[in-house]
């Protein structure tokens, strides 16, 4: 019998050599390890055809990998971000990601690639307050490309939240699966005359997967999305259980900069300013139990563009 009652047998794994480390990861042959609970939800994927589950795991490389990179930046008044501030911040965009049990999730999509073309309607809506910058190369379909992922192969794409910088990539992955918070969707949907949102940004035909609160993308425990109402009406953050046992809370907007949650300072424009600070208050107490915070929009934490094409490794493959 191994770790969580799995038995030889149910491994299916034939010769392969396998054995439960001291952090509770199977390895197989030595190439590859899992969780127990991520190797429980590939099994019951493959639960039919456990040689050809054992094949698949050492074919693909069933692990959790994590990358971000920037889908454009945005030069803007500082004191859009917090209020009260004075100067310019070029705000990096970034995106996600998420490889894991055999399943691919974007999170957060970028710039609309209709931004770099200064005759377009979405640049000239966008111009007098943004400049809106997309490196060639940092839309979301070629930072995909560069990891060597299809874009039409994207099954999930799940939105922090309907703002034109966090949405605009979506059609890039066009086979995808929208999940976002129904409040999200209808406060967006609602919103007509594009106050605050975009209405173009909004493809109403798209299979949708509408949220009432927390969801476990993947079944395992790994990939959850949270609401963190307040920046909007349905904000959700997604926070990553990696291979290694850390704790990856991708914010979104919750929170703009490291120096917003460190001083509680908000951005002077917020659905509801106090759900806003409770979800700080959130995020700080998630920081201190020893998750690792990724804001949404701080320069700090990411390489600076305009031709800055890394990819940054949020999560090693473990093996
Ligand atoms: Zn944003």
């Amino acid at each position: 019998m191994l770790a969580g009652g799995w038995t030889d047998r149910d491994l299916g794994c034939g010769d392969v050599r396998r054995y439960v480390d001291a952090a509770g990861l199977l390895h197989f042959g030595g190439s590859v390890a899992l969780t127990v609970e991520t190797f429980t939800a590939l099994a019951h994927k493959y639960t039919k055809q456990p040689d050809l589950f054992a094949v698949s795991i050492r074919a693909k490389n069933l692990v959790m990998r994590v990358r971000g990179f920037c889908c454009g930046w945005l030069t803007a008044d500082i004191g859009g971000l917090i209020e009260g501030e004075s100067g310019r911040i070029r705000a990096p965009i970034p995106a996600y990601l998420i490889e894991h049990a055999g399943s691919t999730l974007v999170f957060d999509a970028g710039l609309h690639p209709d931004v770099r073309d200064v005759h377009s309607a979405r640049h000239r809506s966008l111009a007098p307050d943004f400049d809106c910058d997309l490196p060639k190369g940092t839309d979301l379909s070629e930072r995909l490309e560069a990891c060597d992922v299809d874009p039409a192969s994207i099954e999930l794409l799940a939105l922090s939240h309907l703002h034109f910088d966090h949405t605009g990539g979506s059609g890039l992955v066009g086979n995808a699966e929208l999940v976002i918070q129904r409040t999200e969707w209808l406060a967006a949907v609602a919103d007509v005359d594009g106050q605050t949102y975009m209405p173009a940004d909004l493809d109403i035909e798209r299979s949708l997967h509408l949220l009432d609160g927390e969801w476990d993308v993947f079944g395992d425990g790994r990939v959850r999305l949270l609401p963190t109402a307040g920046h909007t009406a349905g904000h959700q953050s997604l926070l990553v259980r990696t291979d290694d046992g850390g704790e990856l809370l991708l914010c979104g907007d919750a929170c703009y900069l490291r120096r917003s949650l460190q001083t509680l300072a908000l951005p002077p424009h917020a659905f509801d300013r106090d759900a806003q600070l409770e979800v700080f208050e959130r995020l700080r107490r998630l920081e201190s139990a020893g998750a690792r915070l990724l804001f949404g929009h701080d320069p700090e934490q990411w390489p600076d563009g305009p031709d800055d094409d890394r990819l940054v490794e949020l999560s090693g493959a473990v093996l």
